[in-house]
């Protein structure tokens, strides 16, 4: 049986019209579509300002810009992540300081990032891994002496989980969020940003748009042409209405959505445990956005090779972040120095995990997941069990 590893559930006939709907806009780029999806996420998030961006990347990019953050700085980001979490960084001239991540939460906590700071820490980055949100409480409470560090979420995997009931941005400088193809709100590509502090969010509408002064639906609203300035070095980081009208149905509904996400995930869990299969443990008090789901087995890639022979689309999230041959070789670290990261990155691999996956398939991928780590498969016709499974 084929299972996809990713199948987006954004219909032709829904989402068809809402981008039908700007094709008759004289703009295509930022516009009201983008307003609009800015006001619902302020909404969604109870934060003072949201701001759309191309990319979580772009929008990372933007607000380290608008925070200043440059050459002789320091950024702590967990060493299990995206490479995104620390290229940003890289990017800017910056140095991204790997900390090590709770065994059993694979999270970044508070008091790792504690001992990894410096006279040159400028901001850490936690990273929600697979949905479930990091101690954001417990770094805003570290960082009380320390207004000097920005906290920025990395929310690419979770935009509706929470913590202690509260989502991100609650006790961070900004949180920023991804909306790539297989992100669980998604417009192929783009981002957003959200924030309270209102000066950060102005000087990042500039930073997000080479630094000009005003946008160009602003520029031209008036009928009057006015000069704009650039008072501070940007990017180009605006996301256009085409991409952001997939944006508002996704949002208004994903609260409703997530329990089918949590059913699937709780499935696997239940199937895995008592066997040879450790999971990213969640929290009581966390409500997970269940973005992926990553095993880890002994194996890893001999049970992804077995999965890809049964047709079942996987991925791996993430080999440590440091063991990336550019970082490898910058800073010259091995698998010592963060042991948990990289032996996680050895070990995980990514099951399918989405709306509209079934039962069927799902059961599917777990009795596969089963046969293979117990080995049994690796003498057995493989190819003769799929023909007779179908
Ligand atoms: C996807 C992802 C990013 C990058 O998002 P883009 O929108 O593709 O730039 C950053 N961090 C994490 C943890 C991610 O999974």
């Amino acid at each position: 049986m084929k299972v996809d590893f990713f199948v987006h559930s954004l219909s032709r006939e829904e989402y068809g019209p809402l981008v039908g709907q700007v094709l008759e806009s004289p703009f295509l780029t930022s516009g009201g579509v983008g307003k609009a999806v800015e006001g619902q996420l302020r909404e969604f998030f109870g934060a003072g300002d949201a701001l759309l961006v191309n990319s979580w990347t772009n929008g990372a990019v933007a607000v380290l810009l608008a925070l200043g953050i440059g050459p002789g700085d320091e950024v702590i980001v967990p060493a299990m992540t995206f490479i995104a979490t620390a290229n940003v960084v890289e990017l800017l001239g910056a140095r991204p300081v790997f900390v090590d991540v709770n065994p059993e939460t694979l999270l970044m906590d508070p008091e790792a990032a504690a001992a990894a700071i410096t006279a040159r820490t400028r901001a850490i980055i936690p990273v929600h891994l697979y949905g479930q949100m990091c101690d954001m409480r417990g770094f805003a409470e570290m960082l009380r002496d320390r207004p000097d560090i920005a906290l920025i979420e990395d929310c690419a995997h979770c935009f509706e989980g929470t913590r202690e009931s509260e989502g991100p941005g609650r006790h961070s400088t900004a949180a920023i969020f991804s909306f790539y193809a297989t992100k669980n709100v998604t417009c192929g590509e783009g981002g957003a940003v959200i924030t309270n502090d209102a000066d950060l969010a102005a000087r990042v509408r500039q930073t997000r748009l080479h630094g000009m002064s005003q946008g160009a639906a602003d520029r031209f609203q008036r009928g009057a042409y006015r000069h704009w300035d650039m008072a501070a070095l940007g990017v180009k980081a605006n996301l256009p209405d085409l991409l952001a009208a997939l944006l508002g149905p996704q949002i208004a509904t994903i609260r409703q959505r997530l329990p089918e996400r949590q059913a699937l995930a709780a499935r696997y869990r239940q199937a895995f445990c008592g066997a040879p299969i450790r999971m990213q443990r969640v929290l009581p008090g966390c409500s997970s956005a269940e973005h992926v789901f990553a095993i880890g087995v002994n194996d890893r890639d001999g049970v992804i090779a077995g999965l890809n022979r049964r047709e079942i689309g996987v991925a791996v999230n993430y080999r440590a972040v440091p063991t990336m041959t550019y970082y490898r070789e910058r800073y010259g670290y091995g698998p010592e120095s963060f042991p948990v990261s990289y032996q996680w990155g050895e070990d995980t691999l990514t099951l399918p995990l989405y709306p509209g996956l079934s039962k069927e398939q799902q059961d599917w991928v777990i009795a596969s997941v089963l046969e293979e780590v117990a080995g049994e498969s690796r003498s057995f016709p493989v190819a003769a069990r799929i023909g007779a499974d179908r």
